[in-house]
């Protein structure tokens, strides 16, 4: 048996049962490759089952508000897939009557589908002969080959993918890639893979060579990006006496955009309490803190992302009237209820559950 069969065939017998495995359809299928990417198996299910729940078709995804989209997504992280997902959905519905392209080279001007997706999404639902190429298949197919040209490089990415064209088959295209898909998480996995029960351990030169570690190579290492946040919850009543705070809907190019968060000074340190109070943003702000009533740090969290690190300090403040006119020029007012509701990052919503509205 040749390499594909050998392995479809251990897919066959043990790759994992997941509701998108059950069908061709390519609304599924896409929607499970986003989800999927940069989020682990376990977490991804439920999300997937929820949203297939909430937009069964493309037609109600494209028809949802983005506010509807991130309030599903909220938690997984990477909020641009949603957004990108949203208005792909917007696109198929408009001018493809609803239904995806057939081809990667088609589905890859979708927004939000690269070549990888748009290789999975082809070969699963539509039978294409094209290898759909992550880090499992880079880790895997450089250990089997022992590739030892960098991963970083397009010569080294280069050389895997003409691998696996080499190795797809015509005939299962989309379990080739599953079936690497899974053998890369379960078996050749990034730490400890399982050598000594792997079905390819006669062929794969890396173990050979007793250099699996070794494989994949990289040449760059990506340092994180120390981000210092300095969020607030400025707290008052309104006229009926019922807790109200302030919070800001992220713009721009940056992380969580279209998320709500509590009004925040970022800084490129950790800055003292001390400092916090005399900088300038207070000024901007048209106040002073000596204003408020009270204000402490509530809790700090590091919240890892893959390339940057967050350093948050969550401070609790209590506002008076005055405070609460100048802080309406900047800010959103909103009450407990009804954040609740709205889509904000995992980081936001961990430091809102330390609060105590009684
Ligand atoms: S022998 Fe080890 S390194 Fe080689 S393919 Fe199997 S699990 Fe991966």
């Amino acid at each position: 048996m040749d390499f594909s069969t050998r392995l479809i065939h251990w897919y066959d017998l043990n790759g994992r049962s997941l509701p998108w495995r059950d069908t061709r359809d390519p609304y599924h299928i896409w929607i499970s490759e986003i989800i999927l990417q940069q989020t682990r198996m376990d977490q991804g299910l439920s999300y997937y089952l929820r949203f297939m729940e909430r937009f069964p078709d493309v037609f109600q995804l494209a028809a949802a508000t983005e506010e509807q989209v991130l309030r599903i997504w909220q938690g997984l992280g990477y909020y641009s897939r949603a957004r990108n997902l949203h208005r792909a959905a917007k696109e198929v519905a408009e001018h493809y009557g609803g239904s995806l392209p057939e081809s990667s080279a088609e589905l890859v001007r979708l927004r939000g589908i690269g070549p990888y997706t748009a290789a999975a999404i082809a070969s699963m639902a539509f039978g294409e002969a094209v290898p759909a190429v992550d880090g499992n298949v880079y880790r895997v197919l450089s250990r089997i080959f022992a590739v030892d040209e960098s991963i970083d490089t397009s010569r080294g990415k280069n050389l895997i993918r003409e691998l696996a064209m080499n190795l797809i088959p015509d005939d299962r295209p989309g379990a080739f890639n599953q079936a690497l898909m899974d053998f890369g998480s379960m078996v050749c996995r990034p730490s400890a893979p399982l050598c000594q029960s792997c079905m390819f351990q006669h062929e794969c030169l890396a173990r050979q060579r007793n250099s699996v570690g070794k494989y994949p190579v990289r040449s760059l290492k990506k340092t994180a990006r120390e981000r210092y946040f300095n969020y607030f919850l400025f707290r008052g009543t309104d006229h009926e006496g019922f807790p109200v705070f302030f919070v800001q809907q992220r713009t721009g190019n940056d992380i969580w955009k279209n998320m709500y968060e509590f009004p925040l000074l970022e800084a490129t340190h950790a800055m003292p309490e001390e400092e916090v109070f005399r900088h300038p943003w207070w000024n901007t702000l048209g106040m002073h803190p000596g204003e408020l009533l009270i204000i402490r740090p509530v809790v700090e969290q590091k919240h890892q992302l893959t390339h940057q690190t967050i350093h948050a300090r969550f401070y609790q403040a209590e506002v008076n009237r005055h405070a609460m006119g100048v802080l309406q020029n900047h800010f959103e007012i909103t009450r407990p209820d009804l954040f609740d509701d709205l889509p904000k990052p995992r980081l936001v919503d961990r430091l809102y559950r330390v609060v105590d509205f009684c």
